[in-house]
Formats: C-alpha cells, structure tokens, sequence
C-alpha cells in the first residue's frame, strides 16, 4: 500500500488524469477478478510518463505497464505497487513511408503504407482506420480485444499471423527512462511474447500496411469476427486462451480429450464451447481461475507429459 500522503500527492501532481489509489482491478479486468492495486495510474502523455516511472523507480516502487487488461489475471490479494496504464495514448495515424525511411534509410521506397498507433488504442479503433482506408495486414487482429501495447508486448496474434509480421517500429520508455524508437528488425519476438528488458513500456508502433480492396478487407473482418462468435465463449467473461498451444497440437484440443470440459470452481468454468478458454459465469474469484489453471497442468503433464504454459499474465499477490 502507498501510505505516505506526501507520496500519493507527488505521484497525483505528475499526473494531470486520473489516479486511482486503492483500486479493485476486478473493475478492469476483462475477467472481471482481481484485488486492489496499491493505485493504477492514467498518464496523458510520454514525458508524464517518464516523470512518473522515475519517481517510482527512485522510491523503489514496483510498476507495470497494463493494457486493456484482457489477458491478465490479478489475484485476490491485489497488486503491491502502481499500474500504469496507457489509455490515454490514443493517438492514430497515417505516416505513409515515413517510418520506411527513418529506419531503413538504405532500402528503396516499398510503395506501403505506415499506420502509426500509441499504446493505448485498441485493435478496433485500428481496424475501423483499416476499413475506412482500405489498409490491409491487420485484418487477423479483428476480435481480439486489447490495445496496441499489450499486444505488441503479448505478440497477439491469430489465424496464422502475428503482431511481429506487420510491426515497423516501436517507440519505447526503455529500461532506463530514455525514449526511443527500435526497428522491428532489432526486436525479438516469440510465440506469444515480445522479449523486452523488464521495466520497458511500449508507447507507440508503427505497422507495415498495403493499400487493398475496400469490399475485400470488409469481408475479410466480418468473416474473421462471424468465426470468433462461432467458436469462442464471447457471452462470459474471459481472458481469451488460457494456454499457449504446444507445437503440433492445440492446448484446447489436449483439454477437451482429457475430459475438463465444463469442469467449475466457484463462478469459473472450463468453456464448453472453447475449452482454451475459462469463463466467469458470476463472481469467480482469482483464486478458482488459479485452481482451475492448476487442475489442468496437472492432468495434461500426468496424462502427457507436456507441461501447459499460460498465455495469460498472472500478477499480485494471494489473498
Ligand atoms: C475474448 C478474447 C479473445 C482473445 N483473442 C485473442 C487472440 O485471438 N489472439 C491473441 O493473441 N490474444 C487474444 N486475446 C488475449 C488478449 O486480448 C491479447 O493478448 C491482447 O493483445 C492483450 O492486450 P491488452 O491491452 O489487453 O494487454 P493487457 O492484458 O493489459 O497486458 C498484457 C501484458 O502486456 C503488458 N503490457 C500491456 N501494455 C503494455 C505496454 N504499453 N508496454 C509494455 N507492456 C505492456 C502487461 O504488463 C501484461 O504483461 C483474447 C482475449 C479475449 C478476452
């Protein structure tokens, strides 16, 4: 817990939006669980940003960037320090080839187009900008319902295709408070995961797109989101797929052969419909998400050998 009143109201003045001390993530998780954060803080801009990662780094107070929360779990017991997150980088635009030419001075103009998105949006407001252009590249982020940060940094992807395959160039608050840009060529991407040094929060990235056919793209979309409603749970509340798939066969797959299908803990339940997917079917808690992740890395490693790695992010402490 943030205490000490003249620490609460330095944080606050750094800040010209919302902080919140003391606050239930339950209300901000897609999940909808979650303890209190110690506070969980809007910052307007990069230098606000930045001033407020260096008080907290000085006061040896933890932080993490957070998204829209839709692939994060928060236990019961909160989180002992700040969450930060970049709502308010809203920013969208159109950069044609400027990114191109900053990064790869040496390359001939390829003729595509940069889209330049900060943190905070979401992929729909990008694939709204998508529609009404007729940009094409992104149209395999349709559905998935977080942010450009969160999803660079989880390397979302779906339908064969990854944030790593159309990003340009990221804009970072790196490790240590500098900001700067990275051509995508210097990153390393994983399934699932975008490997930064810790502390490092992602401001801003620049995606490689094309020009393409409107009605196309349209199609495209609506296709990709029809096949979303028809195979995943999206009446509950969820975090999408729990488990990253082993190579060659899908965590799903592995949990409905195993008979988990429907299994509950308190308000949570293993998705009849997706079983990669746990759902909150009232007032689960952190703690019977947990338990059921556990049951399930259980049996598959008994059953398998093949230990189940969460996609999700588990943070904060028990209750
Ligand atoms: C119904 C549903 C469907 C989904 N479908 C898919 C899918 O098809 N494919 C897929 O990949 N995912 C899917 N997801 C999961 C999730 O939406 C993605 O992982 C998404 O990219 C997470 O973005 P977010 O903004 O919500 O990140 P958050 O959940 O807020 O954060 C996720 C992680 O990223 C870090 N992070 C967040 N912002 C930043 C930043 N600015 N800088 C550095 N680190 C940051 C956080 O610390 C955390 O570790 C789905 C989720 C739901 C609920």
């Amino acid at each position: 817990m943030i205490a000490d009143r003249q620490l609460r109201d330095s944080i606050s003045g750094i800040v010209a939006g919302k902080t919140l001390f003391d606050e239930p993530m339950s209300a901000h998780t897609s999940m909808g669980v979650g303890g209190t954060a110690d506070a969980l803080i809007f910052p307007d801009t990069v230098s606000e940003l930045k001033k407020l990662v260096d008080l907290l780094r000085r006061e040896a107070i933890s932080f993490l960037p957070v998204g829209n929360c839709t692939n994060l779990i928060v236990r019961d017991g909160g989180y002992r320090g700040v969450l930060i997150s970049l709502e308010k980088f809203q920013r969208l635009e159109i950069r044609e080839e400027i990114i191109s030419r900053e990064f790869f001075p040496e390359e001939e103009h390829t003729g595509n187009i940069c889209v330049y998105a900060q943190a905070g949006v979401s992929f729909s407001t990008v694939i709204e900008l998508c529609i009404r252009e007729s940009l094409s590249g992104m149209e395999f982020c349709a559905g998935i319902p977080g942010s450009v940060g969160g999803g660079l940094k989880m390397n979302a992807g779906a339908w064969g295709k990854e944030m790593k395959d159309v990003l340009k160039s990221i804009s970072i608050l790196d490790a240590d408070s500098n900001i700067r840009d990275m051509a995508a060529k210097e990153l390393r991407f994983e399934y699932r995961n975008l490997n930064l040094p810790e502390g490092t929060i992602i401001t801003g990235a620049g995606f490689n797109l094309t020009r393409g056919d409107s009605d196309e793209i349209r199609e495209k979309i609506s296709g990709i989101i029809s096949e979303r409603r028809i195979k995943h749970p999206l009446t509950y509340r969820s975090a999408g797929s729990v488990f990253k798939n082993p190579p060659g066969y899908p965590a799903g797959k592995m949990i409905e052969e195993a008979g988990l299908k429907g299994l509950k803990a308190g308000d949570a339940e293993i998705s009849e419909k997706h079983a990669n997917f746990i759902i909150n079917k009232g007032n689960a808690k952190a703690e019977d998400i947990i338990a059921l992740i556990e049951t399930v890395q259980k049996k598959i490693l008994s059953e398998r050998g093949i230990f189940l790695e969460t996609e999700l992010k588990i943070i904060g402490e028990e209750r």
